[in-house]
């Protein structure tokens, strides 16, 4: 089994990356983000939770994104491998993950991080925000506090498949192509 964790900041590539990695691998990707969005567009109690985070640009508590994973991993028994994007973002989610793949004889392949600096995300998300319609996207102020909750909260995840020696990081400015060569490259060496 292929289990990619691809990892950065907001605005990094990780959503173009895993539609090309899924194409070319034939994985399952799990977006958090997007599955929050899906519960907030289906009007659930948990998306109207999440919705009061999401919109301030903090993270929602552990529990609710490892519980909805757990429910992926159990849905998809027979997949090839998955694209964990956006997930883990704290060391209690990686710990988590760790013991739910165990728990079915599986294990994370490796992490792949696209470094991007903090002037280029907030150009890109700003971009972005004008198609994507997310309220998170829209505010340079929310913009900015997500990209403090990655620094304060995330970033030490990397610390954590780094010591497990499965933590490549590659250049994520560049063409789409070309990142794409590059996390190619690191994953046919797994
Ligand atoms: P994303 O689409 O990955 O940029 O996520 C959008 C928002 O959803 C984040 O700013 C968080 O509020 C929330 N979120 C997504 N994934 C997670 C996660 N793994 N842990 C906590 N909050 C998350």
């Amino acid at each position: 089994m292929l289990n990619l964790v691809l990892f950065g900041p907001p605005g990094a590539g990780k959503g173009t990356q895993s539609q090309k990695l899924i194409d070319k691998y034939g994985l399952i990707h799990l977006s958090t983000g997007d599955l929050l969005r899906g519960e907030i567009s289906q009007g659930t109690e948990l998306g109207l939770e999440a919705k009061k985070l999401m919109d301030e640009g903090l993270l929602v508590p552990d529990a609710v994104v490892i519980g909805m994973i757990s429910n992926k991993l159990d849905a998809n028994k027979d997949a090839k491998g998955f694209i964990f994007d956006g997930f883990p973002r704290t060391v209690a989610q990686a710990e988590a993950l760790d013991t739910l793949l165990e728990s079915k004889s599986s294990a994370i392949s490796g992490m792949v991080a696209l470094e991007v600096d903090d002037d280029e995300l907030e150009r890109r998300l700003l971009l972005r925000g004008k198609d994507s319609g997310r309220p998170d996207d829209a505010d340079p102020a929310i913009i900015r506090k997500r990209i403090k909750e990655y620094n304060d909260k995330t970033k030490p995840v990397a610390g954590y498949y780094k010591n497990q020696n499965k933590f490549t990081s590659i250049n994520g400015i560049g063409s789409i192509e070309e990142i794409f060569s590059a996390i190619v490259a690191v994953i046919e060496k797994y």
